[in-house]
């Protein structure tokens, strides 16, 4: 878990420990350590130095502006899927040459917006977008540089719902449509269209999927050069995995040894758009317990302050976060390995809940922890990517603060929201 770690049985991020952050701030909250987010940038820039490539942070996982301005600083450039991610990312400090637009549903004012701030690309989902795209940029005088995103129909072997880029997705480009655009690029005298995009779904734990697609992607460039269209930038997206149950995963570098031969044989620039790599075990989101609970025909329930409003992702993609108390005499183990063997004396078995009127608020199910009680503080894991930005109000609960630690110090990167927050902007 990198930056988190317990030190004499008691959970620190960096050099803070969470239990004087927590006794500020109050649960729920969402820490983050900024020391790992650079690591893992670092560490991405390293594995692909051999060519030219930019790396831009997925503002999907993690939109919070100094969690972007962080990476800015480091010289990342951004993926975007909205106007407003488009705006957080300049607020940051993005540099717009370093910013790329994906989405299947861009709408005309978003598209004038990225025209009037002159992004590096756009990453086109369709023909209809395209001729918006080529349409609009014609009002203006501008010829912004484009992306065809494909779609390889490459299953990734992922959650269903996290899977892109397969022929039943919505995403993308399929291989005959794409060449008939090619065919026909003079039509979109507009936009010059200079790349191609794929984005396969994630977390993806093997780098084979992402070698099918290139070698199908491969072939098609060869077929566009011939058709006398330059292709110079390759997009292969994002979806590297991490580990959510601290067994190993592969590493950059091994992607990058599968990756970086296709993508040097294509003589391309390659763009990348990770996002749960850099951020995902970056982040905790920690939670105080409010009640244990037994009952006759079940296991015990623990109910946390925080919920699937706070952290969707167990009940939206039955996603496995590790889960263990801030302060423990037991050791947490190394890897979840899901065995009740693990059961030592001083542990049981429990469901762990939030307070939110769905039986989906369940963080987990059957789960092996150190014996708890009301007031204990929790630790949930590998919540850096895809938790706050998936958060809501629902239940009328107020969003959690996100706190940053660097070294030392840490500072609260946004406040929790109040019950004023929850009604602004409604008239009686
Ligand atoms: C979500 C998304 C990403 C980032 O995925 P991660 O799994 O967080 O790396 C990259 N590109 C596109 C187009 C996306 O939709």
């Amino acid at each position: 878990m990198d930056a988190f770690e317990y030190r004499n049985k008691t959970l620190f991020c960096e050099n803070v420990r969470i239990d004087d952050i927590i006794s500020e701030v109050g649960t729920p909250a969402y820490i983050y350590s900024k020391n790992a987010i650079l690591v893992r940038y670092n560490d991405l820039q390293t594995a692909f130095r051999d060519i030219d490539t930019l790396i831009c942070f997925s503002v999907k996982s993690n939109s919070n502006l100094s969690i972007c301005k962080t990476l800015a600083e480091a010289g990342s450039g951004f993926d975007v899927v909205s106007g407003g991610e488009l705006f957080r990312a300049i607020k940051a400090g993005g540099d717009p040459l370093k910013i790329v637009f994906a989405g299947v549903g861009k709408m005309d004012r978003e598209i004038r917006y990225a025209l009037e701030n002159n992004i590096f690309m756009f990453n086109v989902e369709s023909v209809a977008e395209l001729e918006h795209i080529s349409k609009l940029a014609g009002e203006v005088g501008k010829k912004p540089r484009v992306a065809l995103r494909i779609n390889p129909d490459i299953d990734p072997k992922t959650h269903a719902k996290t899977t892109t880029g397969k022929k039943e997705n919505k995403f993308g480009i399929d291989f005959t449509e794409a060449e008939r655009i090619i065919r026909q690029s003079a039509r979109y005298s507009s936009v010059d269209l200079c790349g191609l995009h794929v984005h396969l779904g994630s977390p993806i734990y093997t780098a084979d999927p992402y070698a099918r697609a290139l070698k199908k992607i491969l072939a098609f460039i060869q077929k566009c050069r011939n058709a006398g269209l330059d292709i110079e930038y390759l997009n292969i997206g994002g979806g590297y995995c991490i580990s959510y149950t601290g067994e190993d995963v592969i590493q950059p570098k091994d992607y990058a040894r599968k990756i970086l031969p296709l993508v040097k044989e294509m003589q391309c620039n390659l763009i990348m758009e990770p996002g749960r790599f850099i951020v995902g075990n970056s982040g905790v989101l920690i939670s105080r317990i409010i009640y244990t609970k037994e009952t006759l025909h079940h296991r015990k329930f623990v109910i946390c302050d925080a919920a699937m409003n706070d952290l969707i992702r167990p009940a939206l993609y039955d996603a496995f976060h590790r889960i263990w108390p801030v302060n423990s005499n037991i050791k947490m183990p190394e890897v979840e390995n899901f065995s009740k063997a693990i059961l030592k004396r001083g542990m049981e078995l429990v469901d762990i809940v939030g307070p939110v009127c769905e039986t989906s608020d369940t963080f987990a199910t059957n789960r092996a922890l150190p014996k708890i009680q009301e007031g204990d503080l929790l630790a949930i894991f590998s919540a850096g990517a895809y938790g706050f930005t998936m958060s809501s109000t629902y239940n009328s609960r107020p969003r959690p603060c996100e706190v940053l630690v660097d070294g030392d110090c840490y500072h609260i990167i946004r406040e929790r929201e109040t019950y004023e927050d929850l009604v602004r902007g409604e008239d009686l």
